[in-house]
């Protein structure tokens, strides 16, 4: 007898695809992954899991280096001698990807997902292709990722120029590292190599770095890289990048010269898209090359969904997992919330971190949101004192006419953390005055975000911005 559960097949095995796996399995259907590189996917693989495990030995560098201001005396030879074991840090994050993949096939295996290892491709209405096998779906769902754009002429060659996909395969911590390109990817990497002792130079084509954040908090982060020594170049545009042996030369479009040991190139990503029989299932892709979908994730083709890094919506793991899930409540007849990017908390993992979500300042300067705005510096904060950090702020926002809370920034060590209060106060609608009631700690770095929602709630002249 034919089996009466809804096929789904999903091509890709990251978090877009496995999530949406998850969700589809809970609902009883008949469930197929088809993956190439590994479950988990780059996020897992090469990308997310491990660049914030280098991040986490970065910031145990920058808290010894930091630990002379709390009156810790180093005997010689002590912490104040610490070095980063480069091999040993780079085998840490391996494993740690490794082990993480492991999880996800785990958690695949007891839902009863079937997964197929190969490239998948779409033939014909609703049939997957792996290798010479077909798989025959109700719905198929894209969730195939992206990978780094790189320049014609700064071509990784895996020793001396690199994506961020190749850090981990190097057998020493690069001594001077010239990182190209200063959005959220370079950011991190800079900021973590230079704290794992690498001397960094960043090159930056926009005025300043983060070019897509807060401008305030960008600032708070290109003062503390320029602090602790690294070189960061605005308006500066890289031409090329050549290995020269035991080296690297990056030639600037003006025709300056910069020298390093290595090269690492974060201009973008690029969707996996190509190879894929999108066009002749129906789907014409941006010119991008990024799948359209709305914001149920359906694709301009019946019964074929995307998500994730391929769509090009918003190039986060916790996006693509949410498009995943929301492709499969709705293509399974559930209830389902459409897609809304503008309760997306993020990160930006420098030292300090920079946490956002809901509206930005951008906005409300450009009138898209009627919004009281109130920045708080921590250097004033009982708890930054204490812990011997000044660098970092709390910005709110809510509606002028209501308080209701639209939004808000934070800078400061562990920032990725202290944002959920903020996140729930926009997804739930609360307002100044509720979060003004709320109980923080005291000493704690949340309490500047009741204080900045006291501020908001009967702000004086020199407390708004
Ligand atoms: C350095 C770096 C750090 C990042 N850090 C963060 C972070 O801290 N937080 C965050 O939210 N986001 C982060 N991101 C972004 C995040 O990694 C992506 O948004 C996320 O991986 C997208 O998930 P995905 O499922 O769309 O794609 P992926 O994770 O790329 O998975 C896609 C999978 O599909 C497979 N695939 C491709 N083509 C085929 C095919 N034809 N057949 C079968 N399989 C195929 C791929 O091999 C891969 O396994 C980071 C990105 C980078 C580059």
């Amino acid at each position: 007898m034919e089996d009466p559960r809804a096929r789904i097949v999903i091509i890709g095995g990251g978090p877009g695809g496995y999530e949406a796996a998850l969700v589809a399995a809970q609902l009883g259907a008949q469930v197929t992954v088809v993956d190439r590189d590994g479950l988990g996917g780059a996020c897992v693989l090469t990308d997310c899991v491990p660049s914030k495990t280098l991040i986490a030995t970065s910031e145990m560098m920058a808290a010894l280096e930091g630990s002379a201001g709390l009156g810790i005396r180093y005997r010689s030879g002590g912490v104040a001698a610490a070095t980063v074991d480069a091999p040993r840090l780079y085998s840490r994050v391996l494993a740690l990807a490794r082990a993480q993949s492991g999880d996800v096939a785990g958690r695949l295996a007891a839902e009863r997902v079937e997964v197929r290892s190969g490239a998948g491709r779409l033939v014909g209405p609703r049939t997957v292709a792996v290798g010479d096998a077909k798989v025959s779906a109700d719905i198929v769902l894209v969730a195939t990722g992206a990978r780094p754009r790189v320049l014609p002429d700064a071509v990784p060659d895996g020793e001396r120029i690199l994506t961020a996909r190749q850090l981990y395969d190097l057998h020493e911590l690069p001594p001077e590292l010239i990182v190209v390109g200063s959005g959220v990817t370079g950011a991190e990497f800079a900021s973590a190599y230079q704290a794992l002792g690498s001397q960094v130079t960043l090159v930056s084509s926009r005025d300043r770095v983060l070019p897509s954040e807060d401008a305030d908090a960008a600032m708070v982060v290109e003062d503390v890289f320029r602090r602790r020594g690294m070189t960061v170049l605005g308006r500066s545009r890289a031409a090329s990048a050549k290995a020269t042996g035991d080296g690297v030369t990056v030639t600037l479009e003006d025709g300056r010269t910069v020298r390093g040991s290595h090269c690492l190139l974060t201009v973008g990503m690029v969707p996996n898209t190509g190879g894929l029989g999108l066009a002749e299932a129906g789907i014409t892709l941006d010119r991008g090359g990024f799948i359209p979908v709305d914001r149920v994730s359906r694709t301009s083709a019946s019964g074929i969904y995307a998500a994730g890094d391929c769509t090009g919506v918003q190039m986060l793991a916790s996006v693509a997992a949410m498009q995943g899930r929301i492709a499969m409540w709705h293509s399974l007849g559930e209830a389902v919330q459409p897609l809304r990017l503008s309760h997306v908390a993020m990160t930006v993992f420098t030292e300090p971190e920079i946490a956002t979500v809901g509206v930005s300042q951008r906005a409300v300067e450009a009138g898209e949101a009627d919004a009281l705005v109130v920045k708080l510096p921590l250097a004033t904060n009982a708890r930054a004192k204490m812990q011997g950090f000044r660098d970092g702020f709390v910005k709110l926002f809510a509606r002028r006419s209501s308080g209701m809370v639209l939004g808000g920034v934070v800078v400061a060590p562990r920032a990725s953390e202290l944002i959920l209060g903020v996140s729930l106060a926009v997804e739930q609608h609360l307002t100044v005055d509720e979060i003004a009631h709320t109980f923080a700690v005291y000493p704690s770095l949340s309490g500047s975000i009741t204080e900045a929602a006291r501020r908001l709630m009967q702000p004086s002249e020199e407390d708004l911005i």
